[in-house]
């Protein structure tokens, strides 16, 4: 017989600000979209059915910041964000090639972007790249699948010149940019981030982590917090992210006996210890730098020995991660608000993925039972505002024909029971069984990503509250 649902979730408790809903509802799902949401569906019309007494059904999980390459993250991001259930995500670095590669060799149903670094000595010659090498770089970036730039300024800075230049040409051409504050000037701190606001001259820009300039380097952190706040209110251009884990991730690669990013070097001296090679493995073996080792399908924070012989097996080349986020500035940039009632930093991010660090839900529920955000807010934060943010229309909510993306939550253990993208299911109870991965291109990319093996979703720019706010 022919079913009038592919799969019913019953009984849950659904959650949609966008619908101004919040109730036990059953959710019926055909053909990828949602099709039906009423008090009661019946099983016998759905192939599939799940019962969710007690659970939250909420529009999937979508986080603007993960990483899922082999320079970062690595190939266990798709499962391990699945796990702490995502349905779509960003991933804020690249390379776009390896990104696609992990995408189609290790992707569990997901729905994936990716922007692409503007790296001196990588992608571009120097700090200082002309208006020239940075449009041929974006062209050939939007033609592999890539949806705009990504600038490490924190990590690996362009000239002041160059990062305005690199924004001008995001946006004339309708791209995406997001800016890790940082340029030769200015470093990855409070600074730095008031530079990046001043940079971009009132046009778009994601800056990504804003908790990240919050660590008391310039002022005390509670300070910096506020002032970033005050910023943001001033500047709505600025698409925002802050994430809630202590741990912050960041490159272990060192050259000549020093650590290469400047984030690595700051994280030792905060911790006591020289910037230097020599100092990263006295900080590994303290348990300061946590580095990130691949063990049992998923990625896990070492200290001590064995940290260190995975870190001279890789010749340095991996990642390390420092519990340099207070507490303070992560709660107030999740909850803080702007006049109007709308959130001041947009999302709930992880700069996650394969870095050990995707506790949105974990931590975010946390707030939801301290009061400090309810159930709804939650969902603006972490699902509807960063899949406008990326053009999706069609997720962050449950409006009968949105995408049957979902993300299904036990309140009480702060954990993701399971999520379904694209109406299929792609982590029950823990257990990932999606497979492949949509990737979230623009018209420029599609051919490219089609001829590597991916489905694509086609999304414009024009069409996102990054160009519309
Ligand atoms: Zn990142």
């Amino acid at each position: 017989m022919a079913y009038k649902y592919d799969v019913l979730l019953k009984n849950g408790i659904v959650v949609d600000p966008v619908n101004n809903l919040e109730g036990v509802r059953d959710v019926g799902i055909k053909d990828g979209v949602i099709v039906e949401i009423a008090p009661e569906l019946n099983p016998a019309q759905s192939k599939e059915n799940f019962d969710l007494k007690g659970y939250y059904v909420v529009p999937g999980l979508v986080d603007l910041h993960i990483h899922a390459s082999s320079w970062l993250g690595g190939r266990f991001g798709h499962k391990m964000m699945a796990q702490a259930g995502v349905t779509t995500a960003l991933d804020m670095s690249g390379p776009i090639d390896s990104v696609l590669d992990i995408a189609r060799d290790y992707g569990v149903g997901l729905n994936l972007a990716c922007i692409n670094y503007v790296r001196p000595g990588h992608t571009v010659t120097d700090t200082n790249p002309s208006e020239g090498e940075l449009e041929t770089l974006l062209a050939e970036l939007l033609a592999k699948g890539a949806i705009g730039f990504k600038l490490l300024g924190g990590h690996y800075p362009l000239t002041p010149e160059a990062t305005v230049k690199a924004i001008e040409i995001a946006n004339k051409n309708k791209a995406y940019v997001a800016f890790h504050a940082g340029t030769t000037e200015n470093g990855s701190n409070i600074k730095g981030f008031a530079e990046a606001i001043r940079l971009a001259q009132g046009k778009s820009l994601h800056l990504a982590h804003i908790n990240a300039y919050c660590r008391g380097q310039v002022r005390s952190y509670l300070e910096e917090t506020e002032e970033a706040i005050q910023a943001l209110k001033e500047n709505p251009n600025i698409s925002s992210e802050a994430y809630l884990s202590p741990v912050n991730g960041t490159s272990a690669e060192c050259v000549d006996g020093i650590p290469q990013s400047n984030v690595t070097k700051k994280c030792l001296e905060v911790g006591g210890f020289p910037a230097t090679e020599k100092g990263l493995e006295e900080a590994i073996m303290a348990g300061w730098a946590q580095i990130n080792l691949e063990s049992g399908g998923r990625v896990i924070l070492a200290i001590g020995e064995e940290a260190v012989k995975f870190w001279r097996s890789r010749d340095t080349d991996c990642t390390v991660s420092f519990a340099v986020n207070y507490a303070e500035p992560r709660i107030r940039l999740a909850t803080a608000k702007r006049d109007d009632g709308k959130f001041v930093v947009d999302c709930i991010s992880t700069d996650g993925g394969g870095i050990p660090r995707n506790v949105t839900v974990e931590m975010g529920l946390a707030l939801v039972k301290l009061q400090a955000l309810t159930m709804k807010e939650f969902v603006l934060k972490a699902s509807y505002n960063p899949a406008q943010i990326l053009g999706l229309k069609n997720k962050g909510h449950f409006t009968l024909g949105a995408d049957a993306d979902i993300t299904v939550l036990d309140f009480e253990r702060q954990k993701p029971f399971m999520s379904l993208a694209n109406g299929k299911v792609v982590m029950y109870n823990g257990y990932v069984c999606g497979s492949g991965t949509h990737i979230i291109t623009t018209a420029a990319g599609v051919d490219y990503v089609k001829e590597r093996g991916l489905e694509t979703i086609v999304v414009d720019f024009n069409e996102s509250t990054f160009y519309k706010k």
